[in-house]
């Protein structure tokens, strides 16, 4: 078998559609570094970092997300650079942020590259649904508070509308994602669902970026919210948003020598 110039051998191509966390390669699977390490191509998405991700391999580099004004690159195009590439003996890695199955359009790309007769392996993120509240100290989760959560598109509200119908205010979590520049919206539906404006919430953007940015407070309160502009950012609804408080709490009333500091994120 001959091998091109950036040592790919034909027949041997594959695609490997990988998650990369919410940010930081830090939070990359140890799969996902290696992956990206030997890959020939990685096609990435616009909140990866291109700067981190060129000390990290010699594979040619490829943003196919939407980047100061320009336009992204179509799926239709994604998908075609992925099948030739493996065709032509390539490894491929597709880099797509937080988790590729979580409103990443991940399903698509391996529909299409089952089509094409393409190998393909999936390799899970840490999706920013769950790291971007977890940043902020917000468990999804709370014994007594909150035994679900939901995590649903904000972008329409008819997306939003059709999951919340399916789930009650009590004791359960909302995070939406996508929602930031239609918060309104979000606060509205949310309330003729039938949750309460006291309600807790909480903004968090660009969890585990250097950029991290967090806002807490009522639903109520949520609309008028103005995030620093440009970056990305969950909201997360459910009494679980007051557990930080509770927690710093906790660490004000103790005494002594003991006293210790909980950090999240980045340290
Ligand atoms: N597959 C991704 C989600 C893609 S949709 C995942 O699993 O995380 C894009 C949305 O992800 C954004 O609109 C925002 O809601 C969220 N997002 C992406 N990066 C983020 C970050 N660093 N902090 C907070 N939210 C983020």
């Amino acid at each position: 078998m001959t091998r091109d110039g950036r040592g790919a051998t034909p027949g041997t191509g594959r695609v490997a559609l990988v998650g990369a966390g919410p940010g930081d390669p830090d939070l990359w699977t140890v799969r996902a570094a290696r992956l990206v390490r030997e890959a020939d191509l990685v096609l990435y998405d616009a909140l990866i970092d291109g700067d981190s991700l060129r000390g990290l391999t010699r594979a040619q580099l490829f943003c196919v997300g939407k980047r100061a004004g320009r336009a992204s690159v179509d799926q239709d195009t994604i998908n075609r650079l992925m099948i030739r590439a493996a065709r032509r003996g390539r490894r491929v890695v597709r880099l797509k942020g937080g988790d590729p199955f979580v409103f990443g359009r991940g399903g698509e790309e391996l529909l299409a590259l089952a089509e094409a007769g393409v190998a393909c392996e999936v390799v899970p993120g840490v999706t920013t649904a769950v790291a971007a509240p977890g940043m902020a100290g917000i468990p999804l989760t709370h014994r007594g508070v909150s035994s679900a959560f939901v995590v649903v598109a904000g972008h329409t509200p008819e997306t939003l509308d059709g999951a919340l119908r399916a789930v009650r205010p009590d004791g359960i979590t909302v995070v939406v994602m996508m929602a930031l520049a239609g918060r309104a919206a979000v606060v509205d539906r949310l309330v003729a669902h039938g949750w309460l404006p006291e309600t807790p919430a909480a903004v968090v953007c660009a969890a585990f970026t250097p950029d991290a940015w967090t806002w807490t407070g009522r639903l109520r309160e949520l609309a008028a919210v103005e995030p620093p502009a440009g970056l990305a950012g969950v909201l997360v609804v459910g009494d679980v948003v007051d557990v930080p408080a509770s927690v710093a709490a906790a660490i004000a009333a103790r005494q002594g020598p003991e006293v210790g500091e909980v950090r999240y994120g980045r340290n």
